[in-house]
């Protein structure tokens, strides 16, 4: 999948800390107040609860909106001018707590505690607005200036539920504003609110106690709270900090050791304090290990009853209508059923809906290769140069627009309308069974699907996952499943070689067999990893399902015709035009009468053949480490470039010119084989470099899949040679 934000967001600037020590964690430094004119306004929110598009309707910045829970994994910011002010909103991670107990939840935690924004909003979802104000609580415990978005407000109407908005802010003691910021309904009130939130000054300091967390506990926290608030002198909330020392937060005191230079826990004064106070709760019967099972179900509680008073749902036949979906869906009888068919019919839509376009396509774009050599020749460019530019150069773009095009314009709208909907987290709720078998996250089904789209993207979503062994097997495995760039190359060999008279499901079906391969070959090489390089079990999360939604269809089409399809095409092209000039060099040059072409295929030939493919095909593998997109105009460059057989100037000759190299079925199989199973490609390597920040598990990710298709080409091609 294409990168989910795309660069029109600016990315918030690494700045180093500052001598009072922002959190400089991890390498990480979080941005302090530009000046004392501008606000600085943090949004926070659940995944998928419509941060990104409230983000958009605040800065009039477009952000990719989509389905996936835990998308946004860096901060984005945007400037927004209102009631005199200029605002700069921070995006922050979408998180369902500040517990840390993610990378993601971490970064959010520190910038409200430590950037200190004028505002805080959290976007919550009105239409599960009790999981939603868990983040609300732990956020309104840290500053008192929270603005709270409810937003979806229109769905709520529409599912009946009504939210009293004035009820829930005095509860919560903050500016409650509903909103439906997909039309924008509601943005100048928030506009508002935060503005007026904003005249309260910075927030952090004296926030009134919401829950009550039970009169031990309460007695333990006013025991350390009065040394704490001394110590922090107004930087940050002393109950709220209290609290964190009492359950022993380590990833807390350890930001706040970075932020604030000085070790809360090892003044003596608090140290006294919270000997004290934990003395008191063993006393009670209250061991430390539960206290923060307690913390958190006393704010569920208090979240419930908060929840209990505003809310008013006029018909819950939405919510169960989604839960009667969701049994059959994710049901064990249906779901891996459905799952596949959905997968087969997109598939099969794809295959049968591209043919004709792309013939048509291709017919076109040959048709000017004539003209174009007419008009070159016109204005006296050397032969040479024309051979160059036409056959080199503009044949194999032609190739890659005609070929990959029209398969692409199907398959990502369907594949969008899926994500919109809230399918996806479907698959990886169904999937979770057997990535926690193998040894893997469940999250990493998530982070399969994105690879599907884009491996570099799947690897960059695997921050999603919170260990880092799990982080790391679902790194290592990711470009299992193929990527758009590899498509084209199994549609089109599946529809010449193995889809019969008249078309027919055979494609499709071998195709969600690829895929199903795929994933099968990512859960045995997550089992081998977990037993053998990175031992350990898998750890427990919580997966989010969030309500299906009627996908916008016309935002479907424009993001994945202009974010996908564009972006994969632009890049293939930017690609192939040099790879194209580097095979027709290799076929030009000609030491000894011998193309360096010739002579390197030669070269691979027989290790090739051993796989059931030839050299050219293995060279045209070699040659598409930059983009997996170019592995078919590469091979049938070599060819044209190699021998001068009749060329191909149209879909038709397609099929004639492989035969004509001695493809038969075996060959056609063993291609698609190794372009789902080989090295990826080198953006994901640099990816995966970027994200390990270690050579030898890019090595690893680089050997583990070219490992498994030389051994099975090798296995396939030898049974074609004992029964074929
Ligand atoms: P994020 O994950 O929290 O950033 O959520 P997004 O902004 O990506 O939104 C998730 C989905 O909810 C998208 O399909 C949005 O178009 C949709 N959405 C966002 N806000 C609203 C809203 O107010 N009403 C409706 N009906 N849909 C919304």
């Amino acid at each position: 999948m294409v990168p989910l934000t795309r660069a029109l967001i600016k990315r918030s600037p690494e700045k180093p800390p500052s001598p009072a020590g922002s959190a400089a964690k991890s390498g990480r430094s979080f941005p302090q107040k530009e000046s004392d004119t501008i606000r600085t306004v943090a949004l926070a929110g659940n995944p998928n609860v419509g941060k990104s598009t409230v983000f958009n309707a605040l800065t009039g910045l477009k952000q990719h909106t989509g389905n996936w829970p835990g998308k946004t994994v860096q901060n984005a910011r945007g400037y927004f001018f209102h009631a005199g002010k200029e605002h700069v909103l921070f995006d922050l991670p979408g998180t369902y707590s500040l517990l840390a107990n993610s990378a993601e939840e971490e970064i959010a935690r520190d910038f409200i505690c430590f950037s200190r924004p004028d505002v805080t909003v959290v976007v919550a979802d009105a239409t599960c607005l009790e999981r939603s104000l868990n983040l609300v609580l732990q956020v309104r415990e840290i500053t008192k200036n929270t603005v709270l978005c409810v937003n979806l407000m229109d769905e709520a109407k529409k599912k009946g539920i009504s939210v009293d908005l004035t009820r829930l802010g005095a509860r919560l003691s903050l500016r409650a504003v509903g909103a439906s910021a997909r039309s924008g309904a509601g943005i100048q009130a928030l506009l508002g609110a935060v503005a007026a939130a904003g005249e309260g000054g910075a927030g952090g300091e004296g926030a009134t106690p919401l829950i009550d967390y039970g009169p031990e506990l309460e007695q333990a926290v006013s025991l350390v709270e009065p040394a704490v608030t001394q110590r922090l002198g107004g930087r940050l909330d002393g109950r709220w900090a209290a609290l964190r020392l009492l359950e022993g937060n380590e990833s807390l005191l350890a930001s706040l050791f970075h932020s604030l230079g000085f070790d809360l826990a090892a003044d003596e004064q608090i140290a006294a304090a919270l000997n004290r106070a934990l003395a008191f709760l063993e006393e009670s019967g209250i061991a430390r290990d539960a206290l923060r099972d307690r913390i958190t179900a006393a704010r569920v509680f208090f979240a419930e009853s908060v929840a209990r008073e505003v809310l008013t749902e006029a018909n819950k036949t939405y919510r169960a209508r989604d839960e009667r979906i969701d049994k059959v869906l994710t049901s064990r009888l249906f779901g891996y059923p459905l799952m596949l068919l959905l997968l087969f019919f997109i598939l099969w839509l794809t295959i049968a809906g591209a043919n004709v376009p792309s013939a048509l396509l291709s017919d076109a774009l040959f048709s000017l290769m004539g003209p174009a050599k007419a008009l070159l020749s016109a204005i006296r460019a050397p032969e040479p140069l024309i051979d160059l530019l036409v056959n080199g150069v503009y044949k194999t773009l032609a190739w890659v627009v005609s070929v990959m095009l029209p398969p692409m314009a199907i398959f990502f709208p369907l594949f969008t309308i899926l994500e919109d909907w809230g399918y996806l987290p479907r698959v990886a709720f169904n999937l979770d069974g057997p990535f926690r078998r193998a040894g893997a996250h469940g999250k990493q089904a998530l982070t399969t699907c994105m690879g599907f789209g884009c491996n570099a993207c799947g690897v960059t979503g695997c921050r999603i996952i919170d260990s880092p062994r799990e982080r790391l097997v679902a790194v290592l495995t990711n470009s299992f499943v193929p990527c758009n760039g590899r498509f084209p190359l199994l549609i089109l060999l599946s529809t010449l070689f193995f889809a019969g008279a008249g078309g027919g499901p055979v494609p499709a079906l071998m195709l969600t067999g690829f895929l199903v391969l795929g994933v099968s070959a990512t859960l045995l090489s997550a089992k081998l990893l977990s037993k053998t390089l990175l031992r350990g079990v898998p750890s427990s999360f919580q997966l989010e399902l969030p309500p299906y939604r009627l996908p916008q269809f016309g935002k479907v089409l424009v993001r994945s015709l202009l974010d996908r399809t564009i972006f994969v095409l632009g890049r293939a092209v930017g690609a192939a035009a040099p790879a194209g000039l580097l095979i027709w060099l290799l076929a030009a040059i000609k030491p000894e009468g011998v193309s360096l072409l010739i002579r390197l295929a030669d070269f691979f030939n027989p290790f090739a053949r051993l796989m059931g493919m030839d050299g050219y095909i293995l060279l045209a593998f070699f040659l598409a480490l930059p983009a997996n997109e170019i592995v078919l105009p590469l091979i049938l460059m070599g060819y044209t470039a190699s021998a001068s057989l009749s060329s191909f100037e149209s879909m038709a000759s397609l099929r004639a010119l492989f035969l004509a190299h001695g493809w038969t079925n075996v060959t056609a199989l063993c291609v698609m084989l190794f372009s789902l199973l080989h090295w990826p490609c080198a953006t994901t390597l640099f990816t995966i470099k970027k994200e390990t920040g270690s050579l030898k598990w890019t090595f690893v990710a680089f050997l583990l899949p070219t490992a498994w298709g030389i051994a099975v080409c090798m296995a396939v091609a030898a049974l074609a040679r004992v029964f074929g």
